[in-house]
């Protein structure tokens, strides 16, 4: 061997006694086969195998896993982002002809690519009233495929009645699919309650550090998971394994930071509402709507809630935002720093809402010490009331 081939060849190493507790990064784009069958006949290779880097390796297998575990599933994909992983479910499922039903509530830019992409290629689509339960029946079409929910909804936090919209979709033979990112499955294990696809923005809680994107699809079927795989091989959908390492890095602690954010989001939001800051939206608040679903399905709350600006207030949000020394002003939540972020449902909500011409403060507590965010606190909602 020359040197230019060692130099491309890396010499064999012993990894005997070598053990580390955290997941080794395999890099590739490039798998190598061991002889010539192998080769011609990589394309067979069972999908939890390897053909292509794109299709991933070890380490996304490991994720992969891991979430399946998680979700009490059988199998999982992940994606670039969370829009990603919404997309590609539909996509998977939806062919022109078809209608899809997806909750009012839902992350916005869902709705968007229900106007913009499906419909123009003939894929009906309606929204449904968050809290229609098994009213779901009578807004079913003869054409429906699939039923999107949200639980609870992007900034309203609405709690849908998952388990009485599965009964009825399982009987009508339509799938269901849910954004779980707001519980994950430590809070909420959609696949427990009949739903197809439990999907979750890893981008938040796994990640858990707002230094990354991805997103996860799992479900109980293997013929949803190769149509899922399927999608993804056909518009050349992969994450980076550095990106998978890191959620699975920050899964590590994901118990802990949510059962710690989740109480001190508890009692800020139990606190600013007899402060009377505003309505208060939160599904482990008692005055909640959709409390006592909340309660019998899930196991506990995260971290972030939403308060409905009065419209006096509205003139003195820039400053009061300004003001803040704690809290960042930022929308993507989940990660270890508290953020508010000023959102409007005006443009995304189909139906009628009462708060559709209110700003309604989304609030995300992070792991600061929690005395420090209710001053910060204090002074913000001071500075609103002027
Ligand atoms: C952030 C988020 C998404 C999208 O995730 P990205 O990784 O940012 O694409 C989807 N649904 C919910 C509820 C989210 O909060």
């Amino acid at each position: 061997m020359r040197d230019a081939t060692k130099s491309v060849h890396h010499p064999k190493i012993s990894e005997e006694g070598y053990a580390a507790l955290g997941v080794p990064t395999h890099r590739a784009s490039t798998i190598v086969f061991p002889d010539a069958e192998a080769y011609a006949t990589r394309s067979q290779r069972d999908l939890d195998g390897y053909s292509y880097g794109l299709h991933g390796t070890p380490t996304q297998r490991v994720l992969e896993a891991q979430l399946t575990a998680l979700e009490n599933g059988l199998k999982t994909v992940i994606l670039p982002s969370g829009q990603a992983a919404i997309a590609v479910v539909l996509l998977s499922c939806l062919k022109p002809g078809d209608h899809v039903l997806v909750a009012d509530n839902a992350y916005p830019p869902v709705i968007g690519l229900c106007r913009n992409f499906l419909e123009p290629r003939g894929i009906a689509w309606s929204v449904f009233e968050p809290g229609i339960g098994a009213g779901i029946e009578d807004v079913v079409r003869d054409n429906t495929r699939l039923i999107w929910m949200e639980s609870p909804g992007s900034t309203t936090m609405e709690i849908e009645d998952v388990p009485a919209i599965t009964a009825i979709a399982k009987r009508r033979g339509i799938l269901t699919g849910i954004d779980n990112t707001w519980a994950t499955p430590l809070l909420f294990k959609p696949l427990d309650h009949g739903v197809d696809f439990s999907m979750q923005a890893m981008t938040k809680y796994p990640g858990g550090h707002s230094d990354l994107l991805m997103g996860s699809v799992s479900v109980n079927d293997l013929e949803l998971r190769k149509a899922l795989r399927d999608t993804m091989r056909m518009l050349g959908f992969g994450v980076s394994p550095d990106a998978v390492q890191l959620v699975l890095r920050g899964m590590e602690t994901m118990a802990v930071r949510l059962a710690h954010v989740g109480r001190v989001a508890g009692e800020i939001a139990a606190e600013l509402e007899s402060r009377g800051v505003g309505p208060v939206l939160f599904p482990a608040l008692a005055s909640s709507p959709g409390h006592a679903i909340w309660k019998r399905d899930f196991t506990g709350a995260s971290g972030l809630f939403s308060v409905v600006l009065p419209a006096a207030h509205e003139a003195r949000l820039d400053a009061a935002l300004n003001g803040l020394r704690y809290f960042a002003i930022g929308a993507s939540w989940g990660g270890t720093r508290s953020l508010i972020a000023p959102m409007s449902v005006k443009t995304s909500r189909q139906m009628p809402h009462p708060h559709k011409d209110r700003i309604i403060l989304r609030v995300n507590i992070g792991v600061e010490d929690p005395s420090d965010l209710r001053e910060d606190l204090d002074g913000f909602f001071t500075a609103l009331a002027g």
